[in-house]
């Protein structure tokens, strides 16, 4: 196996906050008997410490507050083997935090404070950039200012770096900010927003995709929760099916999917084989409870027989 090269994973670090209860408070409401779980979240939190378990270096470029919660992420970070360098400490701002609940259903709904991560600003990313190798890949997600975003995907292009984008949560994105991605790697409804058409099957992924490469990505994978992910490239146009796996919890399987994908392609796999890796990952990651929790290490991708040919 090639050398792994250094990944710059550029995003947000939250503490999710989930109560469990019978039903959602409707507004003035309490709702009493439910349980409580604080877990480590945030988007780019989530696929630092996925590429991390499965072998990445990864260098993390995020911000917290100068509290609890952002003392207790620095040091699971490190725990992770994270490189830490850059994960900044807002004086100000508090961490950020998700609160969550959870019906008996499994219904949810979400509010989130970001704090420090929407004080994370092009300044604070550009030296963590300037010091990375040729070789690297850079990924970024959009729970940071879309500000910061463009400038970390304008300076890596300066300095011919390969950036993936998962564009998550959805939004609508200047079309400048597409020009020139190695890859884009949304799910049916980012995919949906950012191009104004349907996606749900291969067929609409495939005009989907072909959209995107138009706005100059190079590369493209819509992931299609169980049915695995749609690929895009120059030479390339295929579905990779996700392995058939029984599904507890799909929180973060787009995260451990992208953070599973970079650790591949850093270890220069060519893309389909790269996505088949990525979908073997977050098919494990499914299949557990939480968001990091749930994240695999490298020798469960690997090594779990039912999981070995997924494409066959
Ligand atoms: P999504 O964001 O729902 O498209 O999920 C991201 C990726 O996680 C998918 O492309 C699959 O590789 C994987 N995944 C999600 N849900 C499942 C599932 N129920 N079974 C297996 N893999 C899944």
């Amino acid at each position: 196996m090639a050398t792994a090269s250094t990944l710059c994973i550029i995003g947000s670090s939250n503490t999710d906050m989930v109560v469990r209860a019978e039903h959602l408070p409707a507004p003035g409401e309490t709702v009493m008997g439910g349980t409580f779980l604080m877990n480590p979240g945030g988007k780019g939190a989530n696929q630092a410490v996925a590429a991390a378990r499965l072998g990445g270096q990864v260098q993390f470029v995020t911000k917290v507050g100068n509290d609890l919660f952002g003392r207790q992420a620095i040091e699971q970070f490190q725990r992770e083997k994270i490189d830490t360098t850059y994960v900044l400490v807002d004086p100000d701002l508090p961490s950020g935090v998700a609160l969550i609940n959870v019906d008996a259903r499994g219904e949810n709904c979400i509010a989130v404070a970001p704090g420090a991560n929407a004080s994370l600003q092009a300044a604070d990313v550009a030296p963590a950039l300037a010091e990375l190798p040729a070789s690297a890949l850079v990924l970024l997600q959009l729970e940071i200012p879309l500000d910061t975003v463009a400038a970390a995907i304008r300076q890596s292009h300066a300095q011919n770096l390969r950036v993936v984008l998962n564009p998550a949560p959805a939004q609508v994105l200047p079309p400048d900010l597409l020009q020139g991605l190695y890859l884009i790697t949304p799910n049916e409804t980012e995919a949906e927003l950012l191009t104004g058409l349907p996606v749900r099957d291969e067929a609409s992924a495939r005009r989907a995709a072909e959209w995107l490469r138009q706005q100059g990505v190079d590369n493209v994978i819509i992931t299609l929760g169980a049915r695995g992910v749609y690929l895009l490239t120059n030479d390339v146009s295929r579905m990779i099916s996700a392995p058939a796996v029984q599904a507890v919890d799909t929180t973060a399987a787009g995260d451990c999917f992208n953070g599973a994908l970079v650790v591949a392609l850093s270890e220069q796999l060519p893309l389909d084989e790269a996505a088949a890796f990525a979908c073997r990952a977050a098919a494990i990651s499914v299949t557990r409870l939480g968001a990091q929790a749930s994240m695999p290490q490298r020798q469960e991708v690997d090594q779990v027989p039912f999981l070995a040919h997924p494409n066959s």
